[in-house]
């Protein structure tokens, strides 16, 4: 069995931007949302957790007959008042990603709004704190991300928290290794590929749904067919390469260029 993770962030209703400067390569719009999980649902498919994954990966439980992972990054407000719905109507659930620096501010959750969340079946994960790249950060800077808003998270929802999503996909052995000390068994990060028995689970692998947009192409991976992942792998590599060779700073100042932000 293999299981692929889609990862979303900012899903707006109509064509305007979303609540970030620099997400607009990122930002899908609602009815491109809902036409994806309505071929989903059509195909058979049913949601899991990090939580399910993981349990499924140590202890064999079983896991539904076409899983398929949906996971959305930051934080955004459009997460509770247009991606939540969908996924209920649908009868799916997400993974909630949370940069809890972010939480409150305009165009993010609140605290109110993913206790809602929690409420509604949803899971929520870490997305550090400053939503900084991992990779970035002082030694003592990461162990703070990493256990700070673990504890918050905890703390503010009242439920724990297993998994951490790695902000921007910015991912090292160093990183990994601070993850497991600070009490996760997962981390997804934004690798192409599917997830077995054998994934590393400090390594998970998302497929980040991103612009120029098509259902038929996201749902062509999900059932696992190879060209749709090379496509996607290749995009993927051409933006690795950019990182490492501009370094993390110069890139997202290129990506604002590249997208302004309308
Ligand atoms: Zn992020």
């Amino acid at each position: 069995m293999r299981i692929v993770a889609l990862t979303f962030h900012d899903v707006v209703p109509g064509g305007r931007n979303g609540a970030s400067d620099n997400d607009a390569f990122y930002c899908i719009k609602a009815g491109e949302f809902e036409s994806l999980l309505s071929q989903l649902r059509k195909l058979g498919y049913q949601t899991v957790s990090s939580r399910q994954f993981r349990v499924w990966q140590e202890q064999g439980a079983s896991l539904p007959e076409r899983p398929v992972a949906l996971t959305f990054d930051d934080g955004y407000a459009s997460h509770f008042e247009c991606v939540v719905p969908l996924l209920l109507r649908y009868h799916f659930s997400g993974t909630f990603f949370i940069a809890t620096d972010l939480v409150g501010r305009p165009g993010y959750m609140t605290w109110e709004q993913l206790r809602k969340l929690v409420f509604l079946g949803m899971e929520i994960g870490s997305h550090g704190m400053s939503h900084q790249p991992l990779t970035s950060l002082s030694k003592s800077q990461l162990h703070e991300e990493l256990s700070e808003s673990r504890r918050l998270l905890q703390e503010q929802l009242g439920v724990s928290i297993h998994a951490i999503a790695a902000p921007g996909g910015f991912w090292n052995r160093a990183v990994a290794e601070a993850v497991q000390q600070a009490g996760y068994e997962a981390a997804w990060v934004s690798t192409i590929g599917t997830n077995g028995e054998e994934t590393n689970p400090l390594a998970l692998r998302r497929i980040v749904v991103r612009r120029p947009f098509s259902a038929q192409r996201v749902v062509s991976m999900v059932e696992g067919w190879q060209p749709a992942f090379w496509w996607a792998a290749n995009q993927q590599y051409a933006i690795r390469v950019l990182k490492r060779a501009l370094g993390v700073y110069r890139y997202e100042q290129l990506k604002r260029l590249l997208v302004p932000n309308a």
